[in-house]
């Protein structure tokens, strides 16, 4: 087997990849990284020092502010990233609908972005990683050994979302969680840095009729045929 092997999984929101990459790093005992859970990170730093005002970031403070924290990852026992800020865990607290509903904000910011690019590159150091995200395959590892993009339409992808926040946020509707992907994807495609797009080299899995184990099958089956 090759000695460093780099899996890149990129999508839209709530396309399955987070599931699929976990199961997938799992199964070759490779290391999974949620690279959104960083801009998620960043996203609470910035809205609990109130530097997110009317749909406006203060870029310089935020910035200043992460180069005086530390965000890091622990890595529990099956190999999955736990996302800590100042050495304390904020899992819970990044997966909120208002971190949701602010993250591409943070997202689109250039500086913010080479900030996310350092620690993507850092924690990928020396480890087979499998990485999901939305710029992975084209601008992270752009020579990536494998590349996937995953696809699903936006109801299916809504309805797999509001299941999973209507378990701690009850009020929540389903129309608001589709709007709020749909802004979401908006946001991710036309961005200006590292928007969302499919490499051309990546392979092309839609999920709307696939289930998460059969989507898992498929992409394990490709990379076993190289490696
Ligand atoms: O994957 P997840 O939904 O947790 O990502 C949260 C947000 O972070 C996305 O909506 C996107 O704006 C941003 N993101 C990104 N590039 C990545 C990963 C996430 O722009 N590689």
């Amino acid at each position: 087997m090759k000695k460093k092997v780099t899996v890149a999984i990129d999508g839209p929101s709530s396309s399955g990849k987070s599931t699929i990459a976990k199961l997938v790093a799992k199964h070759f005992n490779f290391t999974y990284i949620d690279s959104g859970s960083i801009y998620r990170a960043i996203t609470y730093v910035a809205l609990k020092n109130n530097l997110i005002k009317t749909g406006d970031i203060d870029v310089v403070s935020l910035i200043d502010l992460l180069n005086n924290c530390s965000i890091s990852f622990s890595f529990n026992s099956n190999n999955q990233n736990v996302i800590k800020l100042d050495d304390i865990s904020v899992e819970d607290e990044i997966r909120t609908f208002e971190i949701s509903n602010n993250v591409s904000l943070i997202a689109e910011k250039n500086e913010i972005r080479k900030y996310v690019l350092k620690i993507q590159k850092d924690i990928s150091n020396n480890k087979s990683v499998v990485m999901d995200g939305r710029d992975i395959g084209s601008v992270v590892f752009p020579n990536a050994d494998f590349k996937f993009f995953l696809d699903a339409s936006i109801d299916v992808r809504a309805l797999r979302r509001w299941n999973e926040l209507k378990l701690t946020e009850k009020d929540l509707k389903f129309e608001e969680v589709k709007k709020d992907l749909l802004k979401r994807d908006k946001k991710d495609i036309n961005r200006k840095f590292s928007p969302l797009r499919r490499s051309k080299d990546s392979t092309l899995i839609n999920s709307d009729r696939l289930d998460i184990s059969e989507v898992v099958k498929h992409i394990i089956g490709i990379i076993k045929k190289e490696i």
